[in-house]
C-alpha cells in the first residue's frame, strides 16, 4: 500500500499490516516475533518514549547487546520521529562520553552490566534519562511498556529528516556523525531489495551486529521491504551458522565469515544447496577466498560495496555475471564516478578517488558543516576516501584506501587514535599503526613503536590497551624499530612500514 507519509516506518508499516501474523524475527535464544507483533511493540516502544519526553528530531544513544527487542527499538525511534544513534558495545566509557557530549541525546539506552556508570555519566552530560536493555528483552524499558498501548500513529516525516546518525571516526581523530535521512535509506533499501530479489519466501541468516550498517539496516530493511524472516543470531560461529543453513536462503556477511565457514571441514555442497544467495562487504573479498567458496560450495559469494555516509554504493548483480575481484556497478539512485586530486573525472581503467552522488547519500556530518563542505566537491559528489578503477562496462574494482583505515573483522580502526593511545604509555617514544592482510580478519591491527625504555615488552603495549580502547583496536602485533621512516615533509611512510612487517605473521 503506497503511504504519503516520508517517514521510513510508513513504508514498513504498509507491509507489515499485510504479511501480519508472517514471522520477521527467529532469535538464537528462541524468541519469535511475527510481524504483526513489530508493530505493537514498536507502538508501546514509540508511546514510552513519548512519555518520557523524547519528541521528533531527538538523539535516542543506544548501547545493548543485539535482540529482536533491540531491534524493535530502532524501528520505535524511527516511528516516531526522533533520530537513532547505534554505538558500537565495544566501546569503553571513556569512549562512550565523546558520543553523549557530541550527539547531546534525551536517552541513552543501555545494558544493566552498564547502567551504574553509564547514568552517572548521561546525567553529568545533560541526558536526561538511562534506561536498560539486557539481551533478553528485560530492563527498565521493558518494565516502562507494560502499561502502554500498543497502537502508535506513526509520526509525519519529510524525506530529508534525519533517521539516524551513525558515528563513523575522522582519520583526525574527532569521530564524525553521518545523518542519514529517511529518503536515503528507503532509496537504498528499495534498490538492494529489487537488485537481490528478495521476496517473501527468503530467510535471512543475520548475524552481524545492529550497531553498524551493514547488520543494522543494509541487511534488516531488505527484509522489512519484502515481508521475509530473519534468524537472528547474536554472533558468527561458523558451526552453528552452518547447521542453519539448510534453515536460510541468504546470508549476509563480513569476509571474516566466509573464511571461517570455508574452516569447517564439514561445509559442502550440500550444506549451501538450499542457499540461493551469500553476499559479502564492509571490507575486501580476497578472490582467493572467494574462489575457494565457489570450488566447496558451488556459489559465488556476491560482493559489494559501501560505506556508512551513503549505505551500499556498488553491488555485484543477483543474476547476471559476479565479477570475482569487482564490488560490481552502482546501484539504482546512485551514481560513481573515478576523479582525480582536482575532481576531474578520469577514464575508464585509470586509478583515482572514488566519488559519488545520488539518493543514497548522506545529509552530512552532525554539527560539522565545516567538515560536511571538505568532503564534497564544488560539483557535488561525495569523495568516498577510497581508490578504485571502473572498467568499460562500469564495473567497479577497490585498489586500496585513500585514508589510511584499518579495517579489522569488518569494523573500522583509525590508526590515529591507537596511534595516541601507544604514544602516552610509559616507556613509548612515538608509534605508527598500519594494517596487515589476515585471513581471518582481513587486516589486523598492528603497532610499530620507538621505545624510549629498551626492555619494553609487547605486552607492556598491548596489556594496558585492553582497559582503553575497544579490543578491535587493540594491536595483534607490536614490532619495534630504531626509527620510524620519514618523507621530507616529516610524514611517517606507512607504505615502507607495510613493506617490512606487511606480510602475515612476521615476527616481532
Ligand atoms: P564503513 O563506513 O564502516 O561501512 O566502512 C566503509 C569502508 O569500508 C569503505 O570506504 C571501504 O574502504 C571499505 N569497504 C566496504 N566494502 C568494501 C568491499 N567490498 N571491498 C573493499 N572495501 C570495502
Amino acid at each position: 500500500m503506497p503511504t504519503n507519509n516520508a517517514n521510513l516506518f510508513a513504508t514498513f508499516e504498509a507491509i507489515a499490516r499485510d504479511a501480519g501474523d508472517a514471522t520477521l524475527i527467529e532469535s538464537g535464544n528462541g524468541q519469535t516475533l511475527s510481524y504483526a507483533q513489530m508493530l505493537s511493540l514498536t507502538a508501546r516502544y514509540a508511546n514510552a518514549l513519548r512519555r518520557l519526553g523524547v519528541e521528533s528530531g531527538d538523539r535516542v544513544a543506544v548501547q545493548v547487546d543485539k535482540s529482536l527487542q533491540n531491534f524493535c527499538l530502532y524501528l520505535a525511534t524511527l516511528r516516531m520521529g526522533a533520530i537513532y544513534l547505534p554505538l558500537n558495545t565495544a566501546y569503553q566509557l571513556n569512549e562512550l562520553e565523546y558520543f553523549l557530549q557530541d550527539a547531546a541525546p534525551r536517552l541513552l539506552v543501555c545494558t544493566p552490566a552498564n547502567y551504574l556508570a553509564a547514568s552517572e555519566m548521561a546525567s553529568r552530560n545533560g541526558v536526561a534519562h538511562t534506561l536498560t536493555l539486557a539481551a533478553d528483552g528485560s530492563g527498565s524499558l521493558n518494565a516502562l511498556i507494560a502499561s502502554e498501548a500498543d497502537e502508535f500513529a506513526t509520526s509525519q516525516m519529510q524525506a530529508e529528516d534525519v533517521a539516524i546518525i551513525i558515528y563513523t571516526s575522522g582519520t583526525t581523530g574527532r569521530p564524525k556523525g553521518a545523518m542519514l535521512t529517511h529518503a536515503n535509506l528507503l532509496s537504498n533499501g528499495r534498490a538492494l531489495t529489487q537488485l537481490w530479489a528478495f521476496s517473501e519466501r527468503d530467510v535471512l541468516l543475520h548475524a552481524l551486529p545492529l550497531f553498524h550498517a551493514h547488520g543494522l539496516f543494509i541487511a534488516c530493511h531488505c527484509a522489512l521491504l519484502s515481508s521475509s524472516r530473519m534468524l537472528f543470531l547474536d554472533k558468527f560461529d561458523a558451526a552453528q551458522v552452518s547447521a542453519l543453513l539448510p534453515r536460510a536462503t541468504v546470508m549476509v556477511g563480513v569476509p571474516t565469515f566466509y573464511t571461517r565457514l570455508l574452516d569447517q571441514p564439514s561445509f559442502d555442497a550440500a550444506s549451501a544447496a538450499h542457499m540461493r544467495l551469500f553476499i559479502s562487504g564492509s571490507a575486501p573479498l580476497l578472490a582467493e577466498t572467494s574462489r575457494e567458496f565457489l570450488q566447496r560450495s558451488g556459489h559465488i559469494v556476491l560482493e559489494r560495496y559501501g560505506m556508512t555516509e551513503s549505505a551500499i554504493i556498488s553491488s555485484n548483480p543477483c543474476s547476471g555475471e559476479r565479477r570475482i575481484g569487482s564490488v560490481g556497478q552502482a546501484i539504482a539512485g546512485v551514481e560513481v564516478r573515478i576523479a582525480d586530486g582536482d575532481d576531474r573525472p578520469l577514464g575508464c581503467d585509470q586509478v583515482g578517488g572514488i566519488q559519488i552522488r545520488g539518493s543514497g547519500v548522506m545529509k552530512g556530518y552532525w554539527r560539522q558543516p565545516q567538515k560536511t563542505a571538505e568532503e564534497f566537491s564544488a560539483d557535488g559528489w561525495f569523495r568516498t576516501g577510497d581508490l578504485g578503477i571502473l572498467s568499460s562496462d562500469a564495473y567497479l574494482t577497490i585498489v586500496g584506501r585513500a585514508k589510511d583505515l584499518v579495517i579489522s573483522g569488518g569494523y573500522n580502526v583509525y590508526p590515529k587514535e591507537v596511534e595516541l593511545a601507544i604514544d602516552a604509555l610509559p616507556g613509548v617514544l612515538e608509534s605508527a599503526v598500519i594494517g596487515v592482510p589476515d585471513r581471518d580478519f582481513g587486516e589486523a591491527v598492528t603497532a610499530v613503536v620507538v621505545r624510549q625504555c629498551p626492555d619494553l615488552t609487547s605486552d607492556a603495549v598491548i596489556t594496558p590497551l585492553k582497559a582503553q580502547l575497544a579490543n578491535y583496536k587493540v594491536p595483534k602485533q607490536v614490532h619495534f624499530i630504531a626509527e620510524l621512516p620519514r618523507n621530507a615533509m616529516g610524514k611517517v611512510l606507512k607504505n615502507v612500514l607495510r613493506e617490512l612487517y606487511g606480510k602475515p605473521g612476521t615476527a616481532a
